[in-house]
């Protein structure tokens, strides 16, 4: 397994919608499994195929945050929400492309989302709280949505300068 270096925003990358995936071969499994080191070692609770520049509806996930938890590690390929509930929620949000910003996003509390595994079996799940907030968010990046564009323009333009300089500083190092 590999870790994968994260896209940092802004990136045009992080903002295409991308391509369903068609072929569930080694390959995609093996991205998948380099994607869920590369979430683990950042450490993360999901992380979208864009974000390590490959441009197809997949991410992967795992929300167990407990120290000691057993890990529950899940891939998802082509998945759409099929419901959402009319009760929301609010997080506070983060994101892998986006590092130490944070900010309150509202979404429905539950979602019910179909896909498709690693090797092309369809699957359908409901997910609540944390793993409802992280699958609507995963589903946003394959749409070229950050959660920061679920703000208001002003905190947005200030996250995305803030990264700027961060990418700036970083290039310089
Ligand atoms: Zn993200």
């Amino acid at each position: 397994m590999t870790v994968k270096p994260i896209l940092i925003h802004p990136d045009p990358r992080l903002k295409k919608a991308c391509a369903p995936i068609t072929v569930f071969d080694k390959n995609l499994a093996q991205l998948a499994d380099d994607m869920l080191e590369t979430m683990y070692d950042a450490p993360g609770v999901g992380l979208a195929a864009p974000q390590v520049g490959v441009l197809t509806r997949m991410f992967v996930m795992d929300c167990v945050k407990e120290e000691g938890g057993t890990p529950e590690p899940m891939a998802l390929i082509n998945p759409k929400v099929v419901w959402e509930s009319e009760e929301r929620n609010v997080y506070e949000e983060g994101c892998l492309s986006i590092p130490g910003q944070y900010a309150d996003v509202e979404r429905p509390k539950m979602v019910r989302v179909t896909w498709q595994d690693v090797n092309g079996v369809a699957q359908e799940q409901e997910f609540d709280e944390l793993w409802a907030t992280c699958a609507q968010h995963e589903i946003d990046h394959l749409d070229g949505t950050l959660f920061i564009d679920h703000l208001k323009p002003m905190k947005r333009q200030m996250i995305t300068r803030k990264m700027q300089k961060y990418k700036r500083e970083l290039a310089r190092e």
